[in-house]
């Protein structure tokens, strides 16, 4: 049976940076992914517009300084090809694909108490054992596909933005349906739009959505924006989003109303989530979010032609941002095309899928292909998707049927030697993620560093120490508005899910604060045993 020191599972962002971070410390590493290539979420999400809404300069790597400087980012948000382009000369420059298995799914994992080793099993019935095992199966990386009766018998194409066929599907002159109108159908959208005959959009809730103002970067402002690296870094470093830009110091309640409203215009013509960073009650009081979101609304208004489409458009029954914002290229400005219609399912109800297309509201839209833009099982549904099982044989699932329990967002009670990348009560998805993961693998390669120069063979969160951070990851989260929406954030869009604020809304600066508090105290909350 292969023997190796670490088991990582996901070749994205994370399992790359992992592997390469690991092996500087001489641990010998597989990592094990499904996909057939590296990449995690930028393998798999090919769906038409898919790009990123983190700038490029900040959605990269920050620890190889010649790597910073001879990739040439071509947009000021990635598209997909680019950035999976991007982590596929990672793994060629650091040499990574030596130790990468694709192709593979990990089914389980269970501690054996006796070795203090972890066995792992594939789909393909190999088993490994490893002294550590890292989820890096990444936050949004398992598709829900709606139960949406009929369906099975649609006799056109359908695909989840989330896995989208490789080879790509032309619409061009063809009746395209798309549920959702979250991030990913919102880039879909304006895309889809350009080939398309026609796109109907079933809208069951309206987004919060801004401009990102993308465009292409070119040479001169590129070798301008390289030259700030490591400032942008150290910034992103302490600021509650993980991003390059300071944070809010003032109340909104504290301005004029026109210096509000320059204040966000201002924002609003940079683009993108700095305009979040605008006032410090934003999160946390609803008549700040509220302006904010009149803002906003107004913004669609101004972009959408027909005032009674842009009313349908405008979401009103959430403060802006518990749902996750979104950064736009034209979808708004989509609706005012004659081959774009939005159907309100809020008016017109949803009925069912036919063979020909979608009932909804008493009429029928004839379609050729559906797209299902209708999110992910997020943040716990790949760490469950494993069979995963600690101390006694306790199994994950077992240990969070009542909601995800974990220290820090990067060990659990009860499971020795398991780190999760971005777990569930860590900034995760409220921070430039790459930033986060980079957090992490971090604190996870020191940790192994500091075990192995004292000849220490297991570290595992105490059960009082998690319970500890849960308590208070549930109180800063309830001191916001984010428990109000129905939200992913929440886990509130998968039927049984249970309720709660997966990510640590913290702030990232916060977090890494307490994290370097408690490695300083002697890896405190972690009971380290030889
Ligand atoms: P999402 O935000 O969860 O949106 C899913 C959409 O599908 C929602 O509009 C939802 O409506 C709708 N939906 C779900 N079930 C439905 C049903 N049965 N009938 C009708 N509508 C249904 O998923 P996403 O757009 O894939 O984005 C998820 C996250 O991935 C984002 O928030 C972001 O963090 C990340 N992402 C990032 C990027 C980027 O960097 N640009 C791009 C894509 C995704 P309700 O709101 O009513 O539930």
């Amino acid at each position: 049976m292969p023997v190796t020191d670490v088991v990582v599972v996901g070749a994205g962002f994370a399992g790359l940076h992992l592997l390469r971070r690991l092996r500087e410390s001489g641990l010998t590493v597989r990592v094990l992914d499904e996909a057939g290539g590296v990449g995690g979420t930028w393998y798999w999400n090919r769906y038409p517009g898919a790009r990123c809404d983190v700038e490029s300069l900040s959605y990269s790597y920050s620890w190889s300084k010649e790597l910073e400087q001879d990739w040439n980012w071509t947009e000021r948000y990635a598209a997909q090809p680019e950035i999976l382009a991007y982590l596929e000369h990672v793994a060629d420059r650091f040499d990574l694909w030596r130790d990468i298995e694709l192709g593979v799914r990990v089914e389980s994992a269970s501690f054996d108490e006796t070795t203090a080793r972890w066995l792992v099993r594939t789909d393909r019935g190999d088993d490994l054992t490893a002294s550590f095992l890292v989820m890096a199966t990444g936050c949004l990386s398992v598709p829900r596909i709606p139960d949406l009766p009929g369906l099975d018998e649609f006799a056109g194409e359908a695909h989840h933005t989330a896995r989208w066929p490789h080879e790509g599907v032309d619409v061009s002159g063809r009746r395209v349906g798309v549920f959702g109108t979250g991030s990913s159908a919102i880039q879909a959208i304006p895309t889809l739009a350009e080939s398309a005959a026609q796109v109907v959009v079933f809208q069951r809730t309206a987004a919060f959505s801004v401009p990102g103002w993308n465009r292409p970067l070119d040479p001169a402002e590129l070798a301008l924006l390289k030259k700030s690296y490591p400032e942008r870094r150290a910034m992103a470093r302490v600021t509650e989003g993980g991003n390059p830009w300071p944070g809010a110091t003032r109340s909104v309640f504290t301005v004029s109303a026109a210096e509000r409203e320059r204040e966000f215009e201002d924002r609003y013509r940079i683009g993108g989530f700095i305009l979040h960073s605008a006032f410090t009650d934003l999160f946390t009081d609803a008549d700040a979010n509220e302006l904010l979101s009149d803002f906003v609304r107004d913004k669609i208004r101004g972009r959408v032609e027909d005032p009674n489409l842009a009313e349908r458009l405008c979401p009103r029954d959430y403060p802006l941002a518990t749902k996750r914002m979104c950064i736009d290229t034209g979808y708004f400005e989509a609706f005012n095309r004659p081959n774009v219609r939005l159907v309100d399912l809020r008016g017109a109800a949803f009925e069912r899928v036919t063979t020909a297309g979608v009932r909804a509201g008493g009429e029928e839209f004839v379609l050729d292909v559906l797209v299902l833009a209708t999110g992910f099982d997020a943040m716990t549904g790949a760490l469950l998707g494993v069979d995963i099982r600690g101390r006694g044989g306790r199994s994950l699932r077992d240990a969070w049927a009542g909601g995800a329990t974990t220290y820090l967002g990067l060990a659990v009670a009860g499971f020795p030697n398991l780190f999760t990348v971005t777990g569930p009560l860590s900034p995760s998805v409220l921070s430039n993620v790459v930033g986060s993961i980079e957090h992490h693998v971090a604190f996870i390669a020191a940790a192994i560093d500091h075990m192995r120069e004292r000849g220490l063979t297991t570290i595992e969160a105490t059960a009082a120490a998690q319970e500890r951070w849960i308590a208070h990851a549930r109180e800063v989260g309830e001191g916001t508005l984010y428990p109000r929406a129905d939200s992913w954030y929440m886990g509130a869009n998968v039927p049984g899910k249970p309720r709660m604020l997966l990510p640590y809304v913290g702030g990232v600066g916060t977090y890494r604060k307490e994290c370097d508090r408690v490695v300083a105290a002697g890896y405190e909350g972690f009971k380290l045993s030889a």
